[in-house]
């Protein structure tokens, strides 16, 4: 089989609508086009009948009762509404919140405008490995505090937290949690009772479903959760979430969710061999490259590595017909380093030197070892242009980093 260039490996960005499920949002998309909020025709009814369908299939995922879940435009939607509809619901409660420096800038930018309006707000910071402490969450803890949010895994270098110890943690002190879980959800099992978490955001097109759709989970007992809604209007969605509902694109988020619960196991582990192929074929034949994120507790398809004395853009551009992100994943526009590496304390030039590979369903072997036979050409060509390689090469110790040699 020849391989077909580009390669896409920045499925931790978004990934491909999988054709079962394009397969069924089509009626959705044609001849079943009524509101589902039309109680007075079959046209809504079947409209309404789709989406209840798709909310069983969604809350099956996550271990929820389906009656949770609020459909929402995506996950940055989620978070918001989790965050600012919990300060503001329990403004009365106390006006602190708990939540980590490697989050997601839609955790982060809500908490940050809730700051400026004088919400009090805890930064955890990781450990180098990226992940959040229970510990250190437990020791934030004031009477004060209403939520705590904190991501299941992290999009850019694809660390897993432990999130049923914080759920503990949050639960023992009768403090809602909110987990923005949508790097884990679809690729690592999640189970809101087990992990006791009382808000969850998850977002179709992060696995196989379309853009512009998502899920709030919001917990109805022990305990119920209330939230000031964040778009006032007809009261769609338990009067949480108004807005006409997206009909197609709420299946396909559905059908995602159910190919999802039935292939996940499979995938990981083959993700996971795929990952671990990438990262030696990649490590094997280079030094000086750093693993960013956990060895282990890490999202199957995810490896984001550093390579020094390499330019990250340089690189990018040896690279051109394979698809990843660099540096500041998420900011690839500014020329801010990654505040997920910065909070995990590599170092600047290192972060900018950063290269995010994420595989997915589609990825292949082939690719995989294209991928890695390209990365080893590029770091190698652009070395031999290095002076500071040169002076490494001679033993000259310019950094104390501490370099993950083979
Ligand atoms: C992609 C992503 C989001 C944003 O989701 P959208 O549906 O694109 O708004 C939020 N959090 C994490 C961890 C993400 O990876």
């Amino acid at each position: 089989m020849t391989l077909k260039l580009p390669i896409y490996m920045d499925h931790n960005a978004t990934t491909p609508i999988d054709s079962r499920v394009l397969e069924a949002m089509m009626p959705d998309l044609t001849d079943k086009f009524g509101n589902a909020a039309s109680r007075s025709h079959s046209f809504g009814h079947a409209a309404e009948a789709a989406v209840e369908e798709s909310r069983e299939k969604v809350a099956k995922l996550i271990g929820a009762e389906a009656k949770a879940i609020v459909f929402t435009s995506g996950a940055t939607e989620g978070d918001n509404l989790a965050i600012k509809g919990v300060a503001e619901m329990y403004a009365d409660k106390g006006n602190h919140i708990i939540t980590s420096m490697t989050e997601h800038k839609a955790v982060i930018d809500s908490c940050k405008k809730l700051q400026h309006h004088g919400c009090d707000v805890t930064w955890i910071k990781p450990d180098q490995f990226g992940r959040v402490s229970p510990d250190d969450v437990a020791n934030a803890i004031t009477d004060k505090t209403i939520l705590i949010s904190i991501m299941a895994a992290n999009n850019e270098v694809g660390t897993i937290n432990p999130i049923a110890e914080i759920g503990a943690i949050a639960r023992k002190h009768n403090v809602l949690f909110h987990c923005d879980a949508t790097q884990a959800v679809g690729k690592v099992p999640i189970d809101v009772d087990a992990m006791s978490i009382d808000l969850l955001s998850l977002s179709a097109h992060k696995f196989y479903g379309p853009k512009g759709v998502g899920a709030l989970y919001v917990r109805r007992r022990g305990p119920r959760v209330r939230l000031t809604s964040q778009m006032d209007g007809g009261g769609h969605e338990r009067g949480m979430r108004s807005g006409t509902l997206n009909v197609p694109g709420i299946v396909g988020l559905g059908a995602a969710a159910e190919l999802a619960s039935a292939e996940m196991t499979c995938e990981a582990s083959r993700l996971t061999a795929l990952r671990d192929r990438l990262q030696s074929g990649i490590m094997d034949k280079l030094d000086h490259v750093k693993l960013n994120g956990h060895p282990t507790e890490r999202l199957a398809g995810t490896v984001n590595l550093s390579f020094a004395y390499v330019e990250g853009e340089s690189m990018m551009m040896k690279m051109k017909n394979i698809a990843v992100s660099s540096g500041s994943a998420c900011t690839s526009a500014s020329l801010e380093p990654s505040h997920v590496l910065a909070s995990m304390d590599v170092p600047d030039e290192l972060a900018h030197n950063s290269i995010r590979f994420s595989l997915g369903r589609s990825t292949t072997e082939e690719e995989v070892d294209y991928a890695a036979e390209k990365v080893v050409t590029a770091v190698n060509e652009l070395r031999q242009l290095s002076p500071l390689y040169e002076m490494a090469q001679e033993g000259v110790d310019i950094s104390k980093m501490d370099w993950n040699n083979k």
